[in-house]
């Protein structure tokens, strides 16, 4: 890309960003060749377990969206994007309940639901309670994701840590935990 389409680019994303940003529970959805990449992959499952568990306690198994307690949580990468350098950093990983999740990950929920293994409907009355917000609204912001999604597709994400440190590159588990450990402070 040049410059000058990446400067327009960031610009139309950073505006999209700023628009959804009023939402409390908004979808964020991965960019397609980051697809792949992520924690639960690279790490073995007592490791995973270990960071989802002190997520978890940390966020005092509460949803840290809907605060909603007494469910099942899921932990969740919250990654930030930078469009200068093509950084998808990892933000934060956050405790969710399954309809939060699956708010965030609206892609994955809309092919779920396609397959029939989930009632898309709930999704949306989901968002609709936790925004506060109508049920006429959810078309205009689903549009804003995935044009939000789109355009992000067209860099070629470096996938980071906290310390700009190459996750799935060169993995260094005790790193990545103080990372995540410093986020927050
Ligand atoms: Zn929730």
């Amino acid at each position: 890309m040049t410059r000058n389409k990446i400067h327009n680019i960031t610009k139309e994303c950073q505006s999209l960003e700023s628009e959804l940003s009023k939402y409390k529970l908004c979808a964020s959805l991965i960019p397609e060749k980051s697809f792949y990449a992520n924690l639960r992959k690279v790490l073995t499952k007592k490791k995973w377990d270990l960071i989802r568990n002190f997520v978890y306690e940390r966020d005092s198994y509460k949803c840290s969206i809907c605060g909603r307690s007494g469910v099942k949580l899921e932990a969740h990468e919250n990654w930030k994007y930078g469009y200068i350098n093509s950084i998808q950093k990892l933000h934060d990983i956050k405790s969710l309940c399954r309809m939060c999740h699956l708010n965030k990950h609206l892609g994955l929920a809309s092919i779920l639901a396609r397959e029939d293994k989930l009632d898309y409907t709930k999704i949306v009355e989901h968002w609709c309670k936790t925004n506060n917000e109508e049920l006429t609204k959810f078309g205009d912001y689903e549009e804003k994701v995935y044009k939000l999604w789109y355009l992000r597709n067209k860099f070629d994400w470096k996938i980071v840590d906290k310390n700009n440190k190459e996750i799935f590159k060169d993995l260094n588990y005790n790193g990545l935990i103080e990372s995540i450990k410093q986020i927050g402070k």
